[in-house]
C-alpha cells in the first residue's frame, strides 16, 4: 500500500507544491461564524505591538503556511511564524488589577526565539540560504527590541473577544513604514521546508522503504506514523487489528527524507481528492490507487473523481444517484487500463495525526461496481416488497452504520468503530464474515429499540416514543435484507438447515396475508426451521396487536421472548402461550389457525436444529413479529 502511495507521490512531484500536503485547516472543530486571522504587527518604528485582524478565508492556511505547531513530540519547541495559539508568543499579565491590555512575551518556548535558534543551527550545518539569513536578521531585531528585556508591552487592538474568534496568528513587522508578513517571506519557506525534512534524530541508516543507506528518520512520530504502521504490518504479513503495542515495532523503523516526501505527497493527494466521509459515522474512507506511471495529472484527477463516485455509491443512496448521473462520462477503458486496484483505508482524521481503523488491500475497481449492483438489487427488492421509497431501504455503508449497535470506546465519547470497519472490510473484499456474530448484532439491535439503550449505542437513532415499535420492526426487516445481501455476496454463510424444503408456497396463495408470507420466504430463502420460528413470531405480532388495542401498549406477550436468545424449551413454552392467547383474544381465525399449524409442524420437524442456536432462534422469532407488525402499521393500520 505504501508503495502505491509512493508511486502516486513520485508521479505528482512536479504537479503539486511541497507544502500542499502539510497545510492544515485551523477552523476544524472550532465553532462560531466570525473567525479571524490576526496579524501580530511588531512596529519597529514606533516600538509597539498591534493586532490587525482579517476575516479568515480558507486559502489563508496555505498563504500563511499553517502546518501545525510541531511535527513530532508535543514537547518539541515551536518554531513557527504562523500559529493557532498565542501562548507560544505572548501572554496576558493578568495580575489582579493589571491593565488587560498589558502583555508580556513568554520566555520559554517563544516561537520567535525558537525560530532564530533553529536558523542558527542550520547555519552551523551549512544548510542556511541567503533568504533565510535575511529572515534571521529581522527576527533578531524583533528579539532585541521587544523580547529580550522581559517587561510588559501594550498589545493594541486586541481583547478577549478577538482572542475567541482568532483561528490563526501570524507574525508581521513594520519597518521604515513598510509592512512585512514574515510567513510569506521566502526565507520562511526555505526554513520550514528544512524543518520538515530534517530528520529529528539525524542518523545514518538504511531506509526501510527504498533500501538505500542515507540520512534517515528514526522517530516515526510524525503525521505518517499511523500509515507506516500499516506498512510494517503489511511487510510482516498480518493485517488484523492494529494495536498500540506496535509502537515498539515502529521504533526500529527508519525512512529516508526522499521516501517520506514522496509518500507524504501521495498521501496529501489522497486526502484532498480521494477521501470521503462515511456519512454521520465520524470516520472517513481514503482510497489509495494503484496507478500506472503514464497518467497525466488531468487524467489522474478525472479517474480519481470517478473512483470516488463509485465508492460513494457504495456508501449512500445519494451517492448512488450521483454516480448514476455521472455514469455517461465514465471512461471505463481508461479506468481498466490505468487503475484497476485500490486500497481502502478507514481512518479518522485528527488534528495532528491520522488514526487508522482498518484497511483493505487490492480491491479491484470492478468489485466496487459489483458491490454497488448487489446493494442496489437487494434494496430494490426491499422497496418493492414494502412499496416504499428506495432511499429508505438502501443498504450502503452509511445505512449499515445505523444497523450495527456500537458501544462507546475507550477514547471519551467516541464510538468503537472496529466491529463496523471489520464488516466493511469483509464486504469490500468479498471475504467471509462469521454468521453467528452478525446474528448477535441483529438481536442486540432489537434490544436497543425494545429497552431504549440509545444512550449506550448512540449510533442507533432514537425514534419518537410512538414510533418506537415501528422502527424496531423496520430495523429488523432491514437486517433481514442485510443478511440476504451478505449471503448473496458469499460473505456470510447460510444457516445449517436440512434443505429449504419448508412449505409448498403455492398452498398459501389463497389468502392475501399468507401469500405475502410465502413471498417473503421465497425472497429471503428461509429454511424450514427459520420459517417455523418466523410463523410463530408472526402470531406473537397478532397477539401483540390485540394487547395494544386493549391498552397494553408495551405488549406483554413480548416479555415471553428472551431478546438474548431462545432455547428450544422456551420456544415450545412460547408456542403454548401463543395458542392460549389466540383463544383468549378470539384470534383463532382460519388463517391464524393455519399459520399456527404450519409453525408447529415445522418446529417439531426441526426440533434438533432448534437446540443449536438460541440467538438465531430469537432473531427469526423477532423477524416474524416485525413482519406482521410492520405490514399492518405501514399498510394504513390502526395506529399511525
Ligand atoms: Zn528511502
Amino acid at each position: 500500500m505504501l508503495d502505491s502511495l509512493q508511486r502516486l507521490g513520485k508521479h505528482l512531484e512536479k504537479d503539486i507544491d511541497f507544502f500542499d500536503c502539510f497545510i492544515e485547516d485551523p477552523t476544524k472543530g472550532r465553532k462560531g461564524k466570525e473567525q479571524y486571522l490576526v496579524r501580530v504587527i511588531f512596529d519597529l518604528d514606533e516600538k509597539k505591538v498591534i493586532a490587525d485582524p482579517i476575516k479568515y478565508q480558507r486559502e489563508f492556511a496555505k498563504v500563511y503556511l499553517w502546518v501545525g505547531n510541531t511535527f513530532s513530540a508535543a514537547r518539541e519547541k515551536v518554531a513557527r511564524l504562523t500559529t493557532d495559539n498565542l501562548k507560544y508568543l505572548m501572554e496576558n499579565t493578568d495580575s489582579g488589577e493589571a491593565d488587560k491590555t498589558q502583555w508580556k512575551f513568554v520566555e520559554k518556548n517563544n516561537l520567535i526565539s525558537n525560530t532564530l535558534t533553529l536558523i542558527y543551527e542550520f547555519r552551523q550545518k551549512g544548510l542556511s540560504t541567503s533568504k533565510m539569513e535575511e529572515l534571521g536578521e529581522i527576527l533578531s531585531e524583533l528579539k532585541e527590541t521587544f523580547i529580550k528585556n522581559g517587561g510588559t508591552v501594550v498589545f493594541e487592538n486586541f481583547d478577549e473577544h478577538l482572542k475567541r474568534q482568532a483561528v490563526l496568528y501570524t507574525v508581521c513587522v513594520r519597518k521604515s513604514g513598510r509592512l512585512i508578513e514574515l510567513a510569506k517571506h521566502e526565507g520562511y519557506r526555505d526554513f520550514l521546508r528544512l524543518d520538515i525534512e530534517r530528520p529529528s534524530d539525524e542518523r545514518k541508516g538504511t531506509c526501510h522503504v527504498c533500501g538505500s543507506t542515507t540520512k534517515v528518520f528514526l522517530d516515526p512520530a510524525f503525521r505518517l506514523g499511523s500509515l507506516l504502521k500499516v506498512w510494517v504490518k503489511d511487510k510482516r504479513g498480518f493485517i488484523a487489528s492494529i494495536s498500540e503495542s506496535d509502537e515498539a515495532i515502529l521504533r526500529t523503523f527508519a525512512i529516508c527524507v526522499k521516501c517520506r516526501n514522496e509518500i507524504l505527497s501521495g498521501w496529501g493527494y489522497v486526502k484532498q481528492k480521494l477521501n470521503l466521509p462515511i456519512a454521520n459515522a465520524g470516520f472517513n474512507a481514503y482510497l489509495i490507487p494503484a496507478i500506472q506511471e503514464s497518467l497525466t495529472k488531468e487524467d489522474l484527477d478525472k479517474l480519481s473523481s470517478q473512483v470516488k463516485d463509485a465508492f460513494d455509491a457504495v456508501v449512500s443512496y445519494d451517492g448512488l444517484l450521483k454516480f448514476e448521473k455521472a455514469l455517461k462520462d465514465y471512461s471505463e477503458k481508461m479506468l481498466k487500463e490505468s487503475w484497476y486496484m485500490l486500497t481502502v483505508v478507514f481512518g479518522k482524521p485528527e488534528s495532528a495525526h491520522f488514526r487508522l481503523l482498518s484497511f483493505v488491500q487490492d480491491v479491484p475497481v470492478t468489485d466496487l461496481h459489483k458491490l454497488r449492483e448487489q446493494i442496489r438489487d437487494v434494496s430494490n427488492k426491499a422497496c418493492s416488497f414494502f412499496e416504499e421509497s428506495q432511499k429508505s431501504w438502501y443498504l450502503g455503508f452509511s445505512e449499515i452504520y445505523r444497523l450495527l449497535p456500537l458501544r462507546k470506546g475507550g477514547r471519551g465519547s467516541e464510538l468503537d468503530w472496529q466491529p463496523l470497519v471489520e464488516l466493511f472490510s469483509s464486504m469490500l473484499s468479498f471475504s467471509p464474515y462469521p454468521r453467528s456474530r452478525l446474528i448477535k448484532y441483529a438481536v442486540l439491535l432489537a434490544r436497543v429499540y425494545r429497552f431504549q439503550l440509545f444512550d449506550i449505542y448512540s449510533n442507533i437513532p432514537e425514534p419518537k416514543a410512538r414510533e418506537s415499535d415501528r422502527e424496531l420492526c423496520r430495523a429488523l426487516l432491514k437486517f433481514n435484507y442485510f443478511f440476504k445481501l451478505l449471503e448473496d455476496m458469499g460473505v456470510v454463510g447460510r444457516a445449517i438447515s436440512e434443505g429449504g424444503e419448508g412449505i409448498p408456497i403455492i398452498e398459501w396463495e389463497s389468502d392475501e396475508r399468507l401469500r405475502k408470507i410465502g413471498e417473503w420466504f421465497r425472497e429471503m430463502g428461509y429454511g424450514g426451521l427459520q420459517q417455523g420460528l418466523f410463523l410463530l413470531g408472526y402470531l406473537v405480532g397478532e397477539v401483540g396487536k390485540a394487547q395494544y388495542d386493549k391498552r397494553d401498549e408495551k405488549k406483554s406477550i413480548l416479555n415471553k421472548i428472551d431478546f438474548n436468545g431462545m432455547k428450544a424449551e422456551r420456544v415450545i413454552t412460547l408456542s403454548n402461550q401463543i395458542l392460549k392467547s389466540l383463544r383468549d383474544y378470539r384470534l383463532l381465525t382460519a388463517s391464524n389457525e393455519r399459520i399456527y399449524y404450519h409453525a408447529m409442524k415445522l418446529l417439531n420437524k426441526h426440533l434438533d436444529e432448534l437446540r443449536v442456536n438460541p440467538v438465531e432462534n430469537a432473531f427469526y422469532l423477532l423477524s416474524g413479529y416485525a413482519f406482521s407488525t410492520y405490514i399492518r402499521l405501514s399498510g394504513g393500520g390502526s395506529r399511525d
